[in-house]
């Protein structure tokens, strides 16, 4: 869509993933007038840090109006406090000051928050969640990344670090948890690309996913058994925040749809107290790859405050 009006005032709101990062211009409506992406993968944490003022000067020098703030979203875990990544899985930031940094090499106004803190924002105000004002996000990838809104805002806990849904032990005596986490039989043992591919017999989740929409039984049995596993972490999530609904994102979720999430839903509602059992919401993500980006704008546009 072409913005007839001129933007008043914009902000950046970053997404910063594993493989690679956006940057986009957004206005007071969300409209998104420019993106600017970069490449992640591999990076050195100094060519990491270089890439983000590279895409953000890119994005600024289109934006139609004057750039406010940034937003970064982040998958690592973050010390909001100090605006420090603390510790990240598929990025090289390991007790980073990342806002202090971004702050000074781009001269603006930064927030930082975890990227799926971001995504549940997002969906909380335009997205599966719209209305609501407690919602929980999981979303499924590599392992599970999550976000709560209480309230119509975010929680994160003493220091950030809260809303970690994969990490919900669903089996005390299971195997360690695959995420750099001392737990053990945590959900995202269960309940990840991997672990799908694992367990389906494939090289792939997506392989598994595609096998059982031809009907292959084995592949079927496999998504079905992970929607058991999920449905058990969202009821101990309905029973301990009566959420309104239940946002369930990623590409693995969003691949796999009903398959997954109808057998989440009924293990979910048969084994959670009312009445969360039966009044929240269980659906797929509705903003796609850009949820991050926008609601990255979103606490931007806010100041951080949300
Ligand atoms: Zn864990």
């Amino acid at each position: 869509m072409v913005a007839t009006v001129a933007a008043a005032s914009c902000v950046i709101g970053v997404d910063l993933g594993g493989t690679k990062l956006l940057a986009g211009v957004a206005d007071e409506h969300l409209a998104v007038h420019h993106r600017a992406y970069r490449q992640a993968l591999g990076l050195e944490t100094g060519d990491l840090l270089d890439a983000c003022v590279a895409a953000v000067e890119e994005a600024r020098a289109a934006a139609p109006a004057d750039i406010q703030a940034v937003g970064f979203g982040i998958p690592c875990l973050m010390d909001q406090e100090r605006g420090m990544a603390v510790m990240a899985v598929n990025l090289p930031l390991i007790d980073v000051p990342f806002r202090d940094i971004m702050t000074e090499r781009l001269g603006l106004p930064v927030i930082v928050d975890n990227d799926a803190n971001c995504a549940a924002l997002c969906e909380a105000r335009v997205g599966a969640g719209v209305g609501c004002s407690e919602l929980v996000l999981l979303t499924i990838g590599t392992g599970i990344g999550g976000g709560i809104v209480a309230r119509g805002h975010l929680q994160r806990g003493a220091s950030g670090a809260a809303g970690e849904p994969g990490h919900m032990t669903i089996d005390a005596d299971g195997p360690p948890c695959p995420g750099d986490c001392p737990g053990r039989g945590c959900l995202e043992a269960y309940v990840s690309g991997p672990a799908l591919a694992r367990v389906g017999g494939r090289d792939t989740a997506t392989e598994v996913i595609n096998a059982a929409r031809s009907g292959d039984a084995a592949a079927v049995e496999a998504v079905a058994k992970m929607g058991e596993k999920l449905g058990a972490g969202i009821a101990n999530l309905l029973n301990l925040l009566e959420p309104e609904v239940v946002v369930v994102g990623g590409g693995v979720a969003v691949h796999a749809g009903d398959l997954l999430l109808e057998h989440a839903e009924k293990t979910a509602r048969a084994r959670a107290l009312e009445p969360a059992a039966s009044n929240a919401r269980i659906v797929v993500a509705e903003l796609g790859i850009e949820a991050g980006m926008l609601g990255a704008a979103m606490l931007a546009l806010d100041g951080g405050v949300v």
